[in-house]
């Protein structure tokens, strides 16, 4: 059995994960919850003091702003939308009857106005476009959301619904460079505290397609993405935990985020992959946190 099968076979085996039949989702128990709340707490510890201002979308997004996003141009292969039934009874009848002799039930459901949410900062480029210019010394945001990517596996740290925190900084190109430098400077920190070892490198994103190459080349030469990895399942593929993002003027640009004057806003931002984290703390310091180096719980639970 492979690295991966068997940390999600012990996870399933120890409650902390609950197997739905899926591969990527999965029920979470009240420890596994109790870890992500605290490291929670120590990321607000961490980025309290800035002032940021947190909003809470639910997990699925508008669909004409996800169209916009242009989402489905670069991660088509990951996207979810939500469909539902829109017929009358006869409708209904036909589709009672595919259900029962097994046919495809799903090919006439519609498509609605939402979408589920990709990452947790999509919602608020166009909330924040819709309040005007951007304030001279720029803006902060704190974000959380279930994310969806149609990506299953047996790998328990790559899921189809997970959370993610977010910290998302518009402002001057100087301004939001060096919010995320602040943020790979602490990451580093905040791991070191709770005893996981790190390295950040160089990443992309996994543009979908021929053309994508060339996307993800580009932003690898411009340094536009930094991941922390963290081994999970592999020690020589470690797991990326949290990223680092500059987008230079390409959301300011898309959706319309200006200063005053009118110039065009530069945004970064910063995700933790929260049950990415979970997993690190649990493949590290073992399954039962009772046996968690003291230091460690410390740091969590104080
Ligand atoms: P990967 O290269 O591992 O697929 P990514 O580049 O898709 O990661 P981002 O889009 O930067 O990741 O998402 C921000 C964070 O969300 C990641 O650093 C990771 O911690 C977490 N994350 C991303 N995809 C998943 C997933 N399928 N399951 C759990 N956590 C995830
Ligand atoms: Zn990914």
């Amino acid at each position: 059995m492979d690295m991966q099968s068997s940390f999600l076979d012990r996870l399933f085996d120890s409650g902390l994960l609950i197997d739905t039949g899926v591969d990527g989702l999965y029920g979470r128990s009240g420890q596994f919850e109790d870890v992500i709340s605290a490291f929670e707490r120590l990321i607000d510890k961490f980025g309290g003091a800035d002032g940021a201002e947190a909003i809470r979308f639910p997990p699925g997004m508008n669909r004409a702003f996800f169209e916009t996003s242009g989402y489905m141009k670069s991660f088509p292969q990951l996207a979810g939308t939500v469909h539902s039934f829109c017929g009358n009874e006869l409708d209904h009848m036909s589709l009672l009857k595919c259900m029962e002799v097994g046919d495809d039930w799903t090919k006439d459901q519609q498509a609605t106005d939402i979408v589920l949410t990709p990452a947790a900062c999509y919602p608020l480029y166009p909330t924040v476009a819709k309040r005007g210019a951007i304030p001279e010394n720029g803006a902060l945001y704190d974000l959380q959301s279930y994310c969806f990517r149609h990506e299953p596996s047996k790998d328990p740290a790559r899921q189809q619904l997970f959370r993610m925190r977010e910290y998302v900084c518009m402002g001057s190109e100087k301004h939001v460079t060096d919010f995320r430098q602040s943020w790979m400077d602490r990451g580093v920190e905040m791991m070191k505290a709770v005893g996981l070892d790190v390295t950040i490198d160089v990443a992309n994103d996994p543009f979908f397609g021929r053309a994508g190459k060339m996307l993800a080349n580009n932003q690898r030469d411009q340094n536009l993405k930094f991941e922390l990895l963290i081994p999970i399942t592999s020690v020589a593929k470690p797991t990326a935990c949290m990223s680092f993002n500059y987008h230079q003027d390409a959301f300011g640009t898309k959706w319309g985020l200006n200063f005053a004057d009118g110039s065009v806003v530069h945004t970064a931002c910063v995700g933790f992959g929260l049950e990415r984290i979970a997993l690190a703390l649990f493949h590290t310091h073992g399954l039962d946190v009772k046996e968690w180096p003291e230091s460690v719980r410390k740091t969590l639970w104080g």
